[in-house]
């Protein structure tokens, strides 16, 4: 234990010595500090979920990463300064700044698929899924989080490798985004500014010590938020992503009902799915709702894909 940790801060003060990118650089915050909190994070019902990175785009990354940075002590000042006083009038799944659609007329469709970690069911790994959409070349957004990357981390290591998936951030305890407290689904949201920050850009390093590259889109874990922390988010660069249609409800949808879901996805439709629980049938309801769309000649499509199009219109 003592020996990861020692290795994992190593790796930290590396990695923000050489400087990774974008907009913030997590200097002198301690992981020990921020792990010991929350161990387990039940979330085996919530409507949320996905991300996406290109490794072999760090190289480029890195070289436009030239200008200072800031440390997340500093990021923190300033955002509580900013933000500190600010009390929120929105909370839930549809918060102003949160995208859930493409606006394009193409016949696209984003599958995003959420990893939430947390217990047994959470840290689950659906490789009947993944292998499917390896194997057809489906593009698709998985959204991870911190815990789930803990206990899977050679899965995490090969799914980053994978050129039709890009890799997002699920949050670092998967916790709904809050700078208040607010629970969605019994899960008990970040409290403060400072909290908010730590959600997104802990999971951001450590998505990125691995993929070489930091998070461009970010949704939380039950995916609800209040509209201070969509805020923050976007002032630490992030695109906060969650979706117009639910694709598994919550992973207790049968083959059958995601299928239905799936296939009625209209061009433009984000679908939330989850592949963390091959304890359901959610791998065989994609297989054939994909296998269908593509008779439609619908296509599938990463978020970064149609980036500029990301709305916060719900088309489903
Ligand atoms: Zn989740």
């Amino acid at each position: 234990m003592k020996n990861t940790t020692m290795i994992l801060l190593a790796c930290l003060v590396l990695f923000f010595i050489t400087g990774c990118n974008e907009p913030a650089s997590v200097g002198n915050v301690s992981v020990e500090e921020n792990s010991s909190e929350e161990g387990e994070i039940m979330d085996p019902v919530e409507n949320d979920d996905v991300p996406f990175s290109k490794p072999e785009d760090s190289d480029r990354q890195e070289e436009q990463q030239m200008e200072p940075q800031l440390t997340l002590s500093e990021i923190k000042e300033q955002l509580i300064e900013v933000y500190g006083r600010q009390v929120p009038v929105q909370w839930g799944e549809r918060v102003s700044g949160v995208k859930n659609s493409i606006d394009t007329n193409d016949k696209v469709i984003a599958l995003t698929f959420d990893a939430c970690g947390g217990g047994r069911l959470g840290n689950g790994y659906d490789e009947e899924l993944i292998d499917f959409l390896i194997e057809n070349n489906i593009p698709a957004t998985l959204f991870i989080s911190g815990g789930w990357i803990d206990n899977n981390e050679e899965v995490f290591a090969k799914l980053a490798k994978v050129p039709t998936f890009s890799i997002q951030n699920h949050g670092y305890r998967h916790r709904p985004l809050s700078v208040n407290g607010q629970s969605a689904y019994g899960i008990k949201g970040t409290g403060s500014v400072a909290e908010v920050i730590d959600e997104i850009i802990l999971n951001d390093e450590k998505i990125a010590e691995i993929t070489g590259k930091r998070t461009q889109y970010f949704r939380s874990g039950t995916a609800f938020y209040d509209d201070v922390a969509v805020n923050i988010a976007n002032e630490l660069g992030k695109t906060v992503v969650n979706f117009s249609v639910v694709g598994d409800g919550g992973a207790r949808f049968s083959q059958q009902q995601v299928h239905n879901a799936v296939v009625r996805a209209k061009p433009g439709a984000i679908v939330l799915l989850h592949m963390n629980r091959p304890d359901t049938e959610i791998a065989a309801g994609v297989r054939s709702a994909v296998l269908e769309l593509q008779k439609q000649n619908v296509s599938f499509v990463t978020l970064d894909e149609y980036h500029k199009y990301l709305s916060e219109e719900v088309i489903n």
